[in-house]
C-alpha cells in the first residue's frame, strides 16, 4: 500500500512532523520507526501514530493577585480516539511545549493500547513554573485553561488526570469549572478527583503501586531477590515517594533519591516514609538528615540492582546508560530514556520495563474511577488494588511473551502489542469520509 503526502511534510515550529533532534517528540518517533518493521500488514499505517489526530494551544490569561496580568500557553493533544475517548494527564511545568504534549499524548495512546483499556491517548499541559504562583493564581489558571480546552474535552470526549505538579485539587477546579460551563453535573471529565466528589479509592497511589507490582513480577522472572535489593529513584513526587515507600516496606534497600533540588544517598538504605514526611512538610527533600548529599551526576553511579526514573523524560541518555549499575530499569516516568540509551542498556543486558506498561497503574486506576462515575456505584479499596494487579500483570505477561517471540526488547514488544491494537481499531473504523 502506497501512502502519498501530498504537498511534502515542511518543518515548521507547528508541523506535526517535525523532528527537532532533542525532543521528546523525537524520542516518540523514534519508538514508532523502532516499531514499523513488525508491523507487517499494518506497517504502512504506521503514519497515523505520527500524527496527532487534534492539537489545540491556548493563551490562558489571568489577573495576578497584586492586580497586574499575566498570559500562559496551554495545550491539549488528542493523539488518537481510535479506541475510545482521549485519556491523559494535565502537566504544570516551565519546560511545556506543543511537541512534548504530543510526545505524552502519544504514549498515552500506546500505553492504553498495551494495557487494553477502552481509551485513546491524549495529554494537556500549561507552560508555567507553579512554584511562582500563590494557589489562588493556580485555580485562576486551572479554571481559565480548563474553559479554553472545553471545547474538546468530556466524559465521553477526553479525560483529563494528574500529573507532573497537578493534583487532587486541581482535578477538582477542572471538574468544576466544566460543570459550570456546561450545566452538567459531569464527574467523569477528570479523574484522580477528591474522594468525596467522586474519584476512586486506590487512585492517588496507583502508580507508584503500579511500578511496585511490575517491579516485584519482573525481579521474580530475573530470579532477583526482592529482600535487600538496592533501589534508586529519580523523583519522589507523587509516582517516586509512593514506589519507594512500597519498596522498602517490602524489604528492599532504598539507597538513593534525587528530586529537582537535591540528591540523598544510604548506603544502608534511607528512612522512605521519614523522607517522604520531610518532601511533604518543605516540598523538597534538600537537607534531609538520614542520608549523605551527593552530586545530581553522582547519583547515576550509585550501587544499585533497580534504578526508577520517576521525574521527567529525557533523563537517560547514552552516557548515562553506560555508567548505570541496576540490572532492571522500571520507569516510573514517562519518557525517561532516549532511544539511544535503550541500545545501551540492550547490549549490557539491563531489563527495562518500559514507561506505557511499569507506569500504567494510574490509569488503569483512572478507568476504574470513570467506569465508578458512570455507575454511580463504589468499589472497596482491596477490589480495585486486585484488579489493578491482574489487569498490568496480564499485560505485562503478554508483552514478555511477545518480546520472547520476536526476541525484542520489552519496549518495542509493548509498541508491537499496542499498535497493532491501534492500527486495527483504525482500519476497522474505516477513513472518515
Ligand atoms: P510530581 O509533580 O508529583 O513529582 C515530580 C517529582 O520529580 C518531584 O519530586 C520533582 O522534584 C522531581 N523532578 C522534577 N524534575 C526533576 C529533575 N530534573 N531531576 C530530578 N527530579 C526532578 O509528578 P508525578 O506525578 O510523580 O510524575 C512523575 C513522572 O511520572 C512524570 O514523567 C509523569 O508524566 C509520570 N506519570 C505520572 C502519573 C501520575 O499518576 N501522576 C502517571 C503516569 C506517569
Amino acid at each position: 500500500m502506497n501512502i502519498t503526502i501530498d504537498p511534502p511534510p515542511v518543518a515548521s515550529a507547528l508541523s506535526f512532523v517535525q523532528r527537532s533532534t532533542s525532543s521528546a517528540w523525537a524520542t516518540y518517533l523514534s519508538q514508532i520507526d523502532r516499531v514499523t518493521p513488525y508491523l507487517g500488514k499494518l506497517a504502512p499505517l504506521a503514519e497515523t501514530l505520527r500524527r496527532p489526530k487534534r492539537a489545540l494551544i491556548v493563551d490562558v490569561p489571568i489577573e495576578r493577585d497584586d492586580g497586574s496580568f499575566a498570559h500562559f500557553e496551554g495545550y491539549r493533544v488528542q493523539h488518537s480516539l481510535s479506541r475510545g475517548p482521549g485519556k491523559g494527564g494535565v502537566r504544570f511545568h516551565p519546560n511545556v511545549s506543543l511537541e512534548e504534549v504530543m510526545a505524552l499524548a502519544g504514549w498515552m495512546t500506546i500505553k492504553n493500547a498495551a494495557i487494553n483499556l477502552p481509551f485513546g491517548g491524549a495529554k494537556g499541559g500549561v507552560r508555567i513554573e507553579p512554584r511562582l504562583y500563590s494557589k489562588k493564581e493556580l485555580e485562576r489558571v486551572t479554571r481559565r485553561y480548563t474553559s479554553e480546552i472545553g471545547v474538546i474535552i468530556g466524559p465521553q470526549q477526553d479525560i483529563a488526570a494528574p500529573d507532573v505538579n497537578t493534583d487532587a485539587q486541581v482535578m477538582a477546579w477542572m471538574m468544576d469549572t466544566y460543570d459550570m460551563n456546561t450545566g452538567l453535573a459531569s464527574t467523569g471529565v477528570v479523574t484522580g478527583k477528591p474522594i468525596h466528589l467522586g474519584g476512586s479509592l486506590g487512585r492517588k497511589k496507583a502508580t507508584g503501586r503500579g511500578v511496585f507490582v511490575m517491579g516485584c513480577e519482573t525481579m521474580r522472572r530475573l530470579g532477583m531477590p526482592l529482600e535487600g535489593a538496592r533501589v534508586a529513584v529519580q523523583g519522589f513526587g507523587n509516582v517516586g515517594s509512593v514506589a519507594a515507600e512500597l519498596f522498602a516496606a517490602a524489604g528492599a534497600k532504598v539507597v538513593a533519591v534525587q528530586d529537582v533540588d537535591a540528591t540523598v544517598f544510604n548506603a544502608s538504605g534511607l528512612d522512605v516514609v521519614a523522607l517522604a514526611a520531610d518532601a511533604r512538610a518543605q516540598g523538597e527533600i534538600a537537607g534531609f538528615s538520614g542520608g549523605e548529599a551527593i552530586t545530581r551526576e553522582a547519583f547515576w553511579e550509585v550501587g544499585c540492582d533497580v534504578l526508577i526514573p520517576a521525574a521527567m523524560e529525557g533523563a537517560i541518555d547514552a552516557a548515562r546508560a553506560k555508567k548505570i549499575a541496576a540490572r532492571l530499569i522500571l520507569e516510573g516516568a514517562n519518557g525517561p530514556t532516549l532511544p539511544e540509551a535503550d541500545d545501551v542498556f540492550a547490549a549490557r543486558g539491563i531489563v527495562v520495563v518500559p514507561d506505557v506498561l511499569c507506569n500504567a497503574g494510574g490509569v488503569t486506576v483512572s478507568y476504574f474511577e470513570w467506569v465508578q462515575d458512570f455507575a454511580s456505584f463504589f468499589w472497596t479499596e482491596e477490589q480495585i488494588n486486585a484488579r489493578l494487579a491482574k489487569i498490568i500483570l496480564d499485560a505485562l505477561d503478554h508483552v514478555w511473551r511477545k518480546a520472547e517471540e520476536l526476541k525484542l526488547p520489552l519496549r518495542t514488544a509493548a509498541f508491537v502489542v499496542a499498535c497493532e491494537r491501534v492500527l486495527i481499531a483504525h482500519v476497522e473504523r474505516g477513513l472518515y469520509p
